[in-house]
């Protein structure tokens, strides 16, 4: 039977509402969303996407879907595709407008594609399957994906630090705990996968793991004495530019505060995470600033997932961080390069831990 939106109470939207915004949490939000959504229209799937730009046209990343038998999924690192290779998503972000088309795999049923608009354009869809939508549906759902993108965007803007637009030390707080747990799981994974002998693990290179790097700008202090806090603020926002080029989609990005930024690298092995970050290095050292010139940045990392707590993660790389201070600037120095060749010793920090909880 075709579900009609009357037959939804205002009182019960309202709630929804209200259920769905209680969260300020960016991914229990969107799961909130998508379920609500889908329960709602009584569709068989309701998919949420993002779109990220992208050098060669829009990248498209599913981030959660709901289905009626499978619960909600939500998806980290699945791979993204492009929004060319899709035209029902194409033409959903090319009109604004909410676009449907027969689902190809359930007969009978339609797949409705809405656009989420921000101020700047569309910036996800929701792709719902289901029945044909009865009068009335297309503007509520259109209403839901508008106070659901208001309320994303104030939590990106209270997410990340004015300046440079990167992360701020409040986000990484808040995710560090997640990226440690995930970091581990990966950890495991490949663990189980010791016996299979694939060729990853022939060399003896240890499993794919996250790092987390911590980066400073060399003798900042000059820079602003010499030139002026504006021109000081002009570097941290280009060498934040040269950050977003040099890596990943999946690598996250924050300014840990004044001069210092964090990296989490997405899972790589030992060589592939000392080649992002030497390359990064390297890319800082040879921009020109405009007046200022060179600028160069001494980098510490450290493989995340091994450790207890995310203060000795943060810890560790500030350590290594340091070494390459007092031996030059302009380096980049891992932690458990340093710890083996006995440059540094290993500790138990003891800092406080409860920070991060
Ligand atoms: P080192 O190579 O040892 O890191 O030396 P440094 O001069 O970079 O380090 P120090 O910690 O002595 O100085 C950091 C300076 O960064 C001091 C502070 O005035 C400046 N700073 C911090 N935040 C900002 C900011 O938001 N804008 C500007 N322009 N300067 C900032
Ligand atoms: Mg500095
Ligand atoms: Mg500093």
């Amino acid at each position: 039977m075709r579900r009609n939106v009357e037959k939804i109470s205002p009182a019960a939207i309202l709630e929804s509402v209200i259920h769905i915004t209680r969260n300020s949490d960016r991914n229990v939000l969107i799961k909130g969303m998508v379920s609500t959504l889908r329960e709602m229209f009584d569709a068989e799937q309701a998919s949420l996407y993002w779109l990220k730009p992208a050098p060669e046209g829009s990248e498209v990343w599913l981030l959660v879907s709901a289905s009626r038998s499978g619960g909600v999924a939500e998806y980290q690192n699945i791979k993204p595709f492009a929004l060319a290779d899709n035209p029902a998503f194409m033409r959903c972000v090319e009109t604004r407008r909410c676009f449907s088309i027969p689902a190809q795999q359930q007969t009978g049923k339609i797949r409705h594609i809405h656009p989420i608009l921000s101020r700047d354009g569309v910036m996800g869809l929701l792709e719902v399957v289901g029945n044909e939508h009865a009068d009335g549906d297309v503007r509520m759902i259109k209403g839901f994906l508008q106070v659901f993108s208001n309320y994303v965007q104030i939590i990106d803007e209270s997410e990340r630090d004015t300046l440079t637009g990167l992360l701020n030390r409040r986000t990484f707080d808040k995710n560090i705990g997640r990226m440690l747990s995930e970091s581990r799981q990966a950890g495991d994974e490949s663990a189980s996968s010791d016996e299979t002998n694939s060729p990853r693990r022939r060399g003896g290179a240890r499993a794919e793991s996250r790092w987390l790097a911590v980066l400073d700008i060399d003798h900042f202090k000059r820079i602003n004495d010499k030139f002026g806090h504006l021109y000081g603020d002009e570097v941290l926002l280009l060498l934040a530019g040269i950050m977003r080029r040099s890596f990943r989609n999946n690598d996250n990005l924050f300014r840990f505060g004044g001069e210092e930024f964090v990296v989490a690298l997405e899972p790589t092995d030992a060589d592939g995470a000392r080649a992002v970050l030497e390359r990064f290095r390297q890319s800082v050292e040879s921009y020109e600033f405009p007046q200022v010139g060179e600028v160069t940045i001494s980098i510490g990392y450290v493989r995340i997932g091994s450790q207890d707590a995310p203060a000795t993660v943060v810890g560790h790389a500030d350590e290594a961080l340091y070494y390459a201070k007092h031996h030059g600037r302009n380096q980049v120095r891992s932690y458990e390069m340093l710890v083996e060749a006995h440059k540094i010793a290993t500790s138990a920090l003891n800092v406080d831990v409860e920070l991060f909880e």
